[in-house]
Protein backbone atom coordinates (compact mmCIF):
# COMPACT_ATOMS: atom_id res chain seq x y z
CA UNK A 1 0.00 0.00 0.00
CA UNK A 2 1.71 3.25 -1.15
CA UNK A 3 0.57 5.96 1.58
CA UNK A 4 2.55 8.64 -0.47
CA UNK A 5 0.50 8.27 -3.01
CA UNK A 6 -2.30 11.10 -2.62
CA UNK A 7 -4.95 8.90 -4.47
CA UNK A 8 -4.11 6.23 -1.70
CA UNK A 9 -4.97 8.91 0.80
CA UNK A 10 -7.97 9.87 -0.45
CA UNK A 11 -8.79 6.25 -1.03
CA UNK A 12 -7.93 5.53 2.48
CA UNK A 13 -10.09 8.62 3.77
CA UNK A 14 -13.33 7.64 1.83
CA UNK A 15 -12.97 3.94 2.94
CA UNK A 16 -13.04 5.06 6.52
CA UNK A 17 -14.92 8.02 6.35
CA UNK A 18 -12.35 10.19 7.89
CA UNK A 19 -12.00 14.12 7.88
CA UNK A 20 -8.75 15.47 8.11
CA UNK A 21 -8.61 17.38 11.35
CA UNK A 22 -6.89 20.68 10.80
CA UNK A 23 -7.06 21.57 14.88
CA UNK A 24 -4.73 18.06 15.26
CA UNK A 25 -2.45 19.31 12.72
CA UNK A 26 -3.47 16.49 10.20
CA UNK A 27 -0.84 16.88 7.42
CA UNK A 28 0.11 13.72 5.82
CA UNK A 29 3.82 13.68 4.63
CA UNK A 30 3.91 12.22 0.79
CA UNK A 31 7.81 12.29 -0.24
CA UNK A 32 9.37 9.05 0.06
CA UNK A 33 12.67 10.76 -0.11
CA UNK A 34 11.89 12.22 2.90
CA UNK A 35 11.10 9.33 4.84
CA UNK A 36 14.32 7.96 4.06
CA UNK A 37 15.64 11.26 5.56
CA UNK A 38 14.07 10.47 8.96
CA UNK A 39 14.34 7.25 9.33
CA UNK A 40 18.51 7.62 8.65
CA UNK A 41 18.68 10.34 10.61
CA UNK A 42 17.20 8.37 13.63
CA UNK A 43 19.78 6.31 13.70
CA UNK A 44 17.51 3.73 15.67
CA UNK A 45 19.37 1.15 17.84
CA UNK A 46 16.84 -0.17 20.62
CA UNK A 47 13.96 1.31 19.17
CA UNK A 48 12.13 4.13 18.23
CA UNK A 49 9.21 6.39 19.96
CA UNK A 50 6.83 8.19 17.07
CA UNK A 51 4.30 10.74 18.05
CA UNK A 52 1.47 10.85 15.59
CA UNK A 53 1.43 8.28 13.25
CA UNK A 54 -1.72 9.28 11.04
CA UNK A 55 -1.90 6.58 8.62
CA UNK A 56 1.39 5.28 9.42
CA UNK A 57 3.28 6.50 6.57
CA UNK A 58 6.42 7.36 8.75
CA UNK A 59 5.35 4.48 10.83
CA UNK A 60 5.64 1.84 8.03
CA UNK A 61 9.12 3.14 6.91
CA UNK A 62 10.11 3.03 10.33
CA UNK A 63 8.35 -0.87 10.60
CA UNK A 64 10.80 -1.73 7.49
CA UNK A 65 14.10 -0.83 9.85
CA UNK A 66 13.60 -4.44 11.63
CA UNK A 67 13.38 -2.69 14.92
CA UNK A 68 10.94 -1.75 17.33
CA UNK A 69 8.25 0.91 16.86
CA UNK A 70 6.02 2.54 19.45
CA UNK A 71 3.45 5.14 18.02
CA UNK A 72 1.52 7.47 20.44
CA UNK A 73 -1.62 8.58 18.60
CA UNK A 74 -4.48 11.14 19.93
CA UNK A 75 -7.32 10.54 17.44
CA UNK A 76 -8.94 7.44 18.19
CA UNK A 77 -10.81 7.63 14.84
CA UNK A 78 -6.70 6.62 13.30
CA UNK A 79 -6.84 3.12 15.53
CA UNK A 80 -8.57 1.12 13.01
CA UNK A 81 -6.75 2.72 10.04
CA UNK A 82 -3.48 1.91 11.29
CA UNK A 83 -4.61 -1.42 11.72
CA UNK A 84 -5.41 -1.77 8.43
CA UNK A 85 -2.28 0.12 7.03
CA UNK A 86 0.26 -1.40 9.39
CA UNK A 87 -1.34 -5.18 9.28
CA UNK A 88 1.68 -6.73 7.65
CA UNK A 89 3.93 -5.62 10.43
CA UNK A 90 4.65 -7.33 14.02
CA UNK A 91 7.29 -4.79 15.40
CA UNK A 92 4.86 -2.30 15.77
CA UNK A 93 2.44 -0.93 18.49
CA UNK A 94 0.03 1.97 18.53
CA UNK A 95 -0.97 3.52 21.97
CA UNK A 96 -3.94 5.70 21.65
CA UNK A 97 -3.07 8.89 23.73
CA UNK A 98 -2.27 12.61 24.09
CA UNK A 99 1.88 12.46 23.95
CA UNK A 100 1.95 15.49 26.15
CA UNK A 101 0.24 13.32 29.10
CA UNK A 102 1.92 10.60 28.59
CA UNK A 103 4.29 8.94 30.89
CA UNK A 104 7.13 9.00 28.37
CA UNK A 105 9.99 7.15 30.96
CA UNK A 106 7.54 4.92 31.96
CA UNK A 107 6.35 3.70 28.05
CA UNK A 108 10.27 3.96 27.40
CA UNK A 109 10.56 1.16 30.53
CA UNK A 110 7.98 -0.88 29.89
CA UNK A 111 7.92 -1.01 25.90
CA UNK A 112 12.06 -0.71 25.54
CA UNK A 113 13.49 -1.94 28.87
CA UNK A 114 15.06 1.78 29.24
CA UNK A 115 17.26 1.63 26.61
CA UNK A 116 18.20 4.38 24.64
CA UNK A 117 15.66 5.12 21.98
CA UNK A 118 15.70 7.11 19.21
CA UNK A 119 11.74 9.62 18.39
CA UNK A 120 11.04 10.62 15.07
CA UNK A 121 8.05 12.50 14.28
CA UNK A 122 6.56 14.46 11.88
CA UNK A 123 4.89 16.43 14.60
CA UNK A 124 1.59 18.43 14.64
CA UNK A 125 2.33 21.75 14.04
CA UNK A 126 -0.09 22.81 17.17
CA UNK A 127 2.13 21.90 20.28
CA UNK A 128 5.95 21.49 18.47
CA UNK A 129 7.26 23.56 21.18
CA UNK A 130 5.35 21.81 24.34
CA UNK A 131 6.45 18.09 22.75
CA UNK A 132 10.02 19.07 22.13
CA UNK A 133 10.22 20.58 25.55
CA UNK A 134 8.84 17.57 27.32
CA UNK A 135 11.22 15.29 25.31
CA UNK A 136 14.24 17.27 25.96
CA UNK A 137 14.01 18.39 30.14
CA UNK A 138 12.18 15.35 31.09
CA UNK A 139 16.01 13.64 30.76
CA UNK A 140 14.93 10.65 28.99
CA UNK A 141 16.93 7.89 27.69
CA UNK A 142 16.64 9.50 24.24
CA UNK A 143 20.12 9.34 22.00
CA UNK A 144 18.22 11.48 18.98
CA UNK A 145 14.61 13.27 17.93
CA UNK A 146 14.15 13.83 15.03
CA UNK A 147 11.25 15.97 14.27
CA UNK A 148 9.22 17.59 11.07
CA UNK A 149 8.13 20.96 12.05
CA UNK A 150 7.33 24.16 10.80
CA UNK A 151 10.77 25.62 8.70
CA UNK A 152 10.79 28.88 10.79
CA UNK A 153 10.94 26.97 14.49
CA UNK A 154 13.35 24.23 12.79
CA UNK A 155 15.89 27.63 12.38
CA UNK A 156 15.02 28.72 15.54
CA UNK A 157 16.12 26.36 17.07
CA UNK A 158 19.36 25.71 15.11
CA UNK A 159 20.26 29.16 15.40
CA UNK A 160 23.70 30.53 16.58
CA UNK A 161 24.42 33.76 18.88
CA UNK A 162 24.00 37.06 16.68
CA UNK A 163 21.39 35.68 13.99
CA UNK A 164 18.01 36.86 13.66
CA UNK A 165 15.99 34.00 14.72
CA UNK A 166 18.03 33.04 17.75
CA UNK A 167 16.33 32.93 21.13
CA UNK A 168 15.39 31.20 23.93
CA UNK A 169 14.09 28.09 22.53
CA UNK A 170 17.85 27.80 20.65
CA UNK A 171 19.49 27.86 24.11
CA UNK A 172 17.00 25.49 25.53
CA UNK A 173 17.77 23.18 22.81
CA UNK A 174 21.23 23.72 22.38
CA UNK A 175 21.57 23.30 26.07
CA UNK A 176 20.50 19.44 25.66
CA UNK A 177 21.17 18.55 22.25
CA UNK A 178 23.53 19.54 19.15
CA UNK A 179 20.46 20.60 16.68
CA UNK A 180 21.00 19.98 12.54
CA UNK A 181 18.98 20.53 9.74
CA UNK A 182 18.75 17.95 7.80
CA UNK A 183 16.47 19.47 4.51
CA UNK A 184 13.73 21.61 4.16
CA UNK A 185 10.07 20.13 3.40
CA UNK A 186 7.91 22.45 0.91
CA UNK A 187 4.26 22.53 1.84
CA UNK A 188 3.66 20.82 -1.47
CA UNK A 189 5.17 17.77 0.21
CA UNK A 190 1.78 17.34 2.01
CA UNK A 191 -1.74 16.17 2.03
CA UNK A 192 -3.63 18.37 2.85
CA UNK A 193 -0.97 20.86 2.14
CA UNK A 194 -0.37 23.45 5.56
CA UNK A 195 0.36 26.92 4.69
CA UNK A 196 4.09 26.80 5.64
CA UNK A 197 7.30 25.26 4.29
CA UNK A 198 8.50 22.42 6.87
CA UNK A 199 12.32 21.07 7.59
CA UNK A 200 13.44 18.06 9.20
CA UNK A 201 15.41 18.81 12.23
CA UNK A 202 17.55 16.18 13.75
CA UNK A 203 18.31 16.92 17.65
CA UNK A 204 21.09 14.55 19.61
CA UNK A 205 20.69 14.37 22.73
CA UNK A 206 23.72 14.89 24.70
CA UNK A 207 25.19 12.76 27.65
CA UNK A 208 25.26 15.92 29.83
CA UNK A 209 24.16 19.16 29.41
CA UNK A 210 26.69 21.36 26.32
CA UNK A 211 27.52 23.56 29.61
CA UNK A 212 27.90 22.69 33.45
CA UNK A 213 25.79 25.31 35.65
CA UNK A 214 25.70 25.47 39.09
CA UNK A 215 21.63 25.64 38.87
CA UNK A 216 19.55 24.79 36.06
CA UNK A 217 16.37 26.83 36.83
CA UNK A 218 18.28 29.86 37.79
CA UNK A 219 20.18 29.30 34.32
CA UNK A 220 17.07 29.24 32.54
CA UNK A 221 15.36 32.10 33.93
CA UNK A 222 18.76 34.28 33.54
CA UNK A 223 17.89 33.41 29.50
CA UNK A 224 14.05 33.71 29.72
CA UNK A 225 14.67 37.25 30.72
CA UNK A 226 17.51 37.90 28.47
CA UNK A 227 15.29 37.38 25.56
CA UNK A 228 11.90 39.16 27.60
CA UNK A 229 12.83 42.36 25.73
CA UNK A 230 14.30 41.55 22.63
CA UNK A 231 15.00 45.15 21.77
CA UNK A 232 16.18 46.14 25.75
CA UNK A 233 19.66 45.67 27.17
CA UNK A 234 20.70 42.52 28.77
CA UNK A 235 21.54 45.01 32.02
CA UNK A 236 17.68 46.07 31.49
CA UNK A 237 16.37 42.58 31.20
CA UNK A 238 18.13 41.21 33.57
CA UNK A 239 17.14 43.92 36.04
CA UNK A 240 13.35 43.68 35.61
CA UNK A 241 13.55 39.82 35.60
CA UNK A 242 15.61 39.78 38.74
CA UNK A 243 13.99 42.79 40.34
CA UNK A 244 17.35 43.70 40.61
CA UNK A 245 19.34 47.15 41.39
CA UNK A 246 21.07 48.42 37.92
CA UNK A 247 24.43 49.09 39.69
CA UNK A 248 25.09 45.57 41.29
CA UNK A 249 23.88 43.94 37.79
CA UNK A 250 26.00 46.40 35.74
CA UNK A 251 29.55 45.33 38.46
CA UNK A 252 28.44 41.46 38.16
CA UNK A 253 28.21 41.40 34.30
CA UNK A 254 31.69 43.48 34.36
CA UNK A 255 33.44 41.72 36.56
CA UNK A 256 33.03 38.24 34.47
CA UNK A 257 33.60 40.12 31.24
CA UNK A 258 30.40 40.90 29.84
CA UNK A 259 29.42 44.23 28.55
CA UNK A 260 26.03 45.27 30.34
CA UNK A 261 24.68 47.00 26.95
CA UNK A 262 25.21 43.90 25.09
CA UNK A 263 21.74 42.70 23.61
CA UNK A 264 21.01 38.79 24.69
CA UNK A 265 20.81 37.69 21.07
CA UNK A 266 24.34 38.26 21.49
CA UNK A 267 25.06 35.44 23.88
CA UNK A 268 26.27 31.82 23.83
CA UNK A 269 25.66 29.17 26.40
CA UNK A 270 28.81 29.51 28.25
CA UNK A 271 27.72 33.16 29.00
CA UNK A 272 24.69 32.76 30.00
CA UNK A 273 26.30 30.02 32.48
CA UNK A 274 28.74 32.58 33.79
CA UNK A 275 26.05 35.21 34.43
CA UNK A 276 23.10 32.20 36.09
CA UNK A 277 26.47 30.94 38.33
CA UNK A 278 27.73 34.79 39.11
CA UNK A 279 23.98 35.63 40.27
CA UNK A 280 24.27 32.38 42.32
CA UNK A 281 27.25 32.84 44.09
CA UNK A 282 26.66 36.66 44.53
CA UNK A 283 23.65 35.48 46.58
CA UNK A 284 22.06 38.26 43.48
CA UNK A 285 19.23 35.56 42.81
N1 LIG B 1 3.02 10.77 10.89
C1 LIG B 1 2.00 11.14 9.93
C2 LIG B 1 2.66 11.63 8.66
O1 LIG B 1 3.86 11.89 8.69
O2 LIG B 1 1.99 11.76 7.66
C3 LIG B 1 1.04 12.19 10.47
C4 LIG B 1 1.67 13.49 10.93
S1 LIG B 1 0.51 14.74 11.30
C5 LIG B 1 1.48 16.17 10.96
C6 LIG B 1 0.45 14.81 13.08
C7 LIG B 1 -0.20 13.62 13.78
O3 LIG B 1 -0.14 13.84 15.20
C8 LIG B 1 -1.66 13.39 13.48
O4 LIG B 1 -1.90 12.03 13.25
C9 LIG B 1 -2.41 13.85 14.74
O5 LIG B 1 -3.64 13.22 14.94
C10 LIG B 1 -1.38 13.49 15.81
N2 LIG B 1 -1.48 14.26 17.06
C11 LIG B 1 -1.93 15.54 17.22
N3 LIG B 1 -1.85 15.90 18.51
C12 LIG B 1 -1.32 14.84 19.19
C13 LIG B 1 -1.01 14.60 20.57
N4 LIG B 1 -1.19 15.54 21.48
N5 LIG B 1 -0.51 13.40 20.92
C14 LIG B 1 -0.32 12.43 19.97
N6 LIG B 1 -0.60 12.60 18.66
C15 LIG B 1 -1.08 13.79 18.27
Amino acid sequence: MELTSPKVIKQIAEQFDFGFSKGLGQNFLLDPQVLDKIADAADIDDGVLEVGPGFGVLTKRLCETGKKVVSVEIDKRLIPVLDFTLAEFDNVKIIEKDILKTDVKALIDEEFDGKRISVAANLPYYITTPIITKLIEEKLPIKNIVVMVQKEVAERIAAKPGKKDYGAISVLCQYYTNPRLVTIVPKGSFYPAPKVDSAVLCMEVQDKPNVEVLDEKLFFKVVKSAFAQRRKTLLNCLSTGFSCPKEALSELLLGIGIEPTVRGEKLGLSEFAKIADALKTQGLA
